[in-house]
This record gives structure tokens, C-alpha cells and sequence, in this order.
């Protein structure tokens, strides 16, 4: 029998990758999405696959149906978007999470949850190992994400302790590739877009502050690992790309790489923006015989391609 699988925020950029992966391996599919910042295009490929539906439902509102397994992605992810709407956002993530594991609780479904590397805020160790309770400030502007998030762990942590909940949580660090929103302000999709467009490429800052950026497949090979793995692992588990950048190294490398003659510009850098970031990522070797496959240059490639695809 095939697993009746839903994906909240199935829509996005690397909700719809999920549900090709799981469509892929004959999973029914359930991509429950509000379209605040995902988009029809991501899934318009997948609307006449006979084990693929759509909902389109906020997550902040309770939702009563039957499923076997549940991945919970509904949130917007960059600063842009999740800076836009901030109490909308803190919402998805504390009420999202208490609807979601209502009906997990209700079905006695597994449940996933797309945490984020966001949760251990501008960090205090380097690389930032799953032990690490993190910097946050709790009134910034990065807190309705960063804040909702961590309570939605909470949740997660108390309904596994008080209700017996078969969770798995993940903490997800950058990921990039095919499907990014163009406008979403994130840095791989910025600097893409800008350098196609022959405009000047904003880096934020001096540029000497690093992210590590993962490849969206083998994101997903991870999720994936990660909902396989026994009953009573929950994680917390670091999901990511090791490799660490300087952001104005990643401005060089996009620069050659989309063979443009836009010039590096700086601007201010955002309040709380986090100097470094780097997953350890020992857990999910060992726990999900997971590591990254896909180097930097070869992901931007596939980016570069699909947004000059977007352009033509
Ligand atoms: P995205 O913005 O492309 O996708 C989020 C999806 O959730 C969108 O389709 C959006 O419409 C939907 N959504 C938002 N609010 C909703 C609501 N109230 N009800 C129903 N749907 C709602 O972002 P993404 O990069 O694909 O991120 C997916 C998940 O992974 C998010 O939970 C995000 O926090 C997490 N994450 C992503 C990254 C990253 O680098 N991309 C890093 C850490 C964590
Ligand atoms: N919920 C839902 N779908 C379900 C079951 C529950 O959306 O199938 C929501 C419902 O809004 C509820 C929340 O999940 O308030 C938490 O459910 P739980 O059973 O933990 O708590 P209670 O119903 O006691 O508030
Ligand atoms: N950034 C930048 N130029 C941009 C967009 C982002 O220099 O046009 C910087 C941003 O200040 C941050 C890093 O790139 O230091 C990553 O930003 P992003 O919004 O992609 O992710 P996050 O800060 O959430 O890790």
C-alpha cells in the first residue's frame, strides 16, 4: 500500500522538490499549501499525476484529514518574506505546529519538522553541533522566525514526551537551487538574478560574514533518510552543507560563473545578521548515512540555468 503523505508548504522551493521525490517513489501526496510565498508554477508538473492533490489551506487553521505521514514546511523562509508579515509568521510556525501535531496526534502519524540552522542564532561555537542552545535575541527583527521556530521545536519535544508523538525534526542550514522565488531576497537568488540582469550585486556588509549552502537534492535525500530512521529517533538532526563561504566569495563565484560584467556593490548589513554559520554534521552521518554529494559550483550551475530559463 502506497503512504498517504502530506507536505505543508508543498508549494515552495524545496516543499515541491519533496513532493517530486515522493511522487517519484509512489507515495499519495497531499501538498497542503496557502500560497503566501510558494507558487503553482513549482507544482503545475505534478497537478495531473494521479497520486498527487492539492489543498490550499493555511496552516494556522486547524485541518482534519487522514494521512499516514506528515511533513511540516509551511513557513516563509527568507527575510524578505518572513519579515513582511511578522505576526502571520510567528503564527505558522506556533499554531501551524499545534494544528499539525493535533492531526498527527489524532491519526497516530509520523511527523516531520523543517527546523532551521536559524535557531541557534548568531552563534557562539563554530561549526554549530546539535548540542548548542543557541544566541537569539527574542524582540528583533529575525525573531518571529527565529523565536517561532524554536517554540515550534518545543511543541514537537512536549507532544513526543507527553503524548508519545513519533517526531522527527531536522534543522535545515542555507539551501539553494531550482524553484528559489526570484524575489525572495535570499542571497543565492540575488545575486543570481542581479548578475543575469547585468546589475550591480548587492552584498550586504563587508562580505567577509560566511553561510554553508547545501544543493536542494541532497536536502531532500535527507529528509527523506531522516522520516526512514527507527521510532524514537527524534533528532534534533543538522541538515546541510559543510562548505563554508565567505558571501563575498559566493558574489565572485556567481560573478564568474554567469560570465557577467556586474560590479560588486555594498550595502548595510541587517540588524542580527549572523557573522558565520556552519553545520557539524557528524549526527546525520551516523544516524541517516546521509552527506552532501553536490559541490557548490555544480549546484550554482543548475540555478544559474534555471533562472536564465525563468528569464527567457
Ligand atoms: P518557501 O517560502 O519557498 O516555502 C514555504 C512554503 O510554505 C510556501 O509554499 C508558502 O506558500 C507556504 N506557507 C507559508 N505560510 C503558510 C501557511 N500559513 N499555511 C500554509 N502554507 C504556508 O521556503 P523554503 O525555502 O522552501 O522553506 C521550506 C521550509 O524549510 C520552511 O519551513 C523553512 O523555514 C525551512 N528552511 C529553509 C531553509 C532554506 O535555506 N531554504 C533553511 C532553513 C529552514
Ligand atoms: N487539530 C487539527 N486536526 C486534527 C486534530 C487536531 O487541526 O485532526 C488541531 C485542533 O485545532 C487542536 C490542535 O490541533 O486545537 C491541537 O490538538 P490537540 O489534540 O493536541 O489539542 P486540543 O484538541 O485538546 O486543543
Ligand atoms: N546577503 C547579501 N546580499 C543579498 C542578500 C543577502 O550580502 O543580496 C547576505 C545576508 O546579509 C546574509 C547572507 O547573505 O549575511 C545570507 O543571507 P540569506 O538571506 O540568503 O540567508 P540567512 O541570512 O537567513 O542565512
Amino acid at each position: 500500500m502506497n503512504k498517504r503523505i502530506m507536505v505543508t508548504g508543498g508549494a515552495g522551493f524545496i516543499g515541491s522538490h519533496l513532493c517530486d521525490r515522493l511522487v517519484e517513489q509512489e507515495e499519495d501526496v497531499l501538498c497542503v499549501d496557502n500560497y503566501f510565498t510558494g507558487s503553482r508554477n513549482n507544482i503545475r508538473h505534478l497537478l495531473n499525476h494521479q497520486n498527487f492533490e492539492v489543498l490550499r489551506h493555511d496552516v494556522t487553521f486547524p485541518l482534519y484529514v487522514e494521512v499516514d505521514q506528515i511533513y511540516n514546511l509551511a513557513c516563509p523562509a527568507s527575510p524578505v518574506h518572513y519579515q513582511f508579515d511578522p505576526v502571520q509568521t510567528t503564527k505558522t510556525s506556533v499554531h501551524g505546529a499545534i494544528n499539525m501535531l493535533g492531526l498527527a496526534k489524532r491519526v497516530k502519524a509520523r511527523i516531520f519538522q523543517a527546523s532551521t540552522s536559524e535557531v541557534y542564532g548568531d552563534p557562539e561555537i563554530h561549526p554549530q553541533v546539535e548540542s548548542y542552545w543557541g544566541k537569539v535575541n527574542p524582540i528583533g527583527i529575525r525573531s518571529c522566525y527565529d523565536e517561532g521556530k524554536r517554540c515550534a521545536e518545543t511543541l514537537f519535544f512536549d507532544y513526543y514526551r507527553q503524548h508519545g508523538l513519533d517526531i522527527k525534526v531536522v534543522r535545515i542550514f542555507n539551501t539553494y537551487g531550482p524553484r528559489m522565488a526570484k524575489n525572495d531576497g535570499r542571497v543565492v537568488s540575488n545575486f543570481i538574478t542581479q548578475a543575469l540582469a547585468g546589475e550591480d550585486i548587492t552584498i550586504y556588509g563587508d562580505g567577509t560574514q560566511t553561510r554553508s549552502f547545501c544543493y536542494v537534492d541532497d536536502m531532500i535525500d535527507a529528509f527523506v533518510a531522516m522520516m526512514a530512521t527507527e521510532k524514537g529517533f527524534t533528532g534534533p538532526v543538522n541538515v546541510g552543507n559543510p562548505g563554508e563561504y565567505q558571501i563575498g566569495e559566493l558574489a565572485e563565484t556567481i560573478v564568474s560563473l554567469c560570465k557577467t560584467s556586474s560590479k560588486v556593490i555594498y550595502k548595510p548589513l541587517p540588524q542580527d545578521d549572523p557573522r558565520q554559520r556552519q553545520p557539524d554534521i557528524t549526527l546525520a552521518k551516523e544516524k541517516l548515512d546521509w552527506q552532501p554529494k553536490v559541490g557548490l559550483i555544480d549546484g550554482l550551475n543548475e540555478t544559474i540555468a534555471y533562472f536564465r530559463n525563468l528569464a527567457d
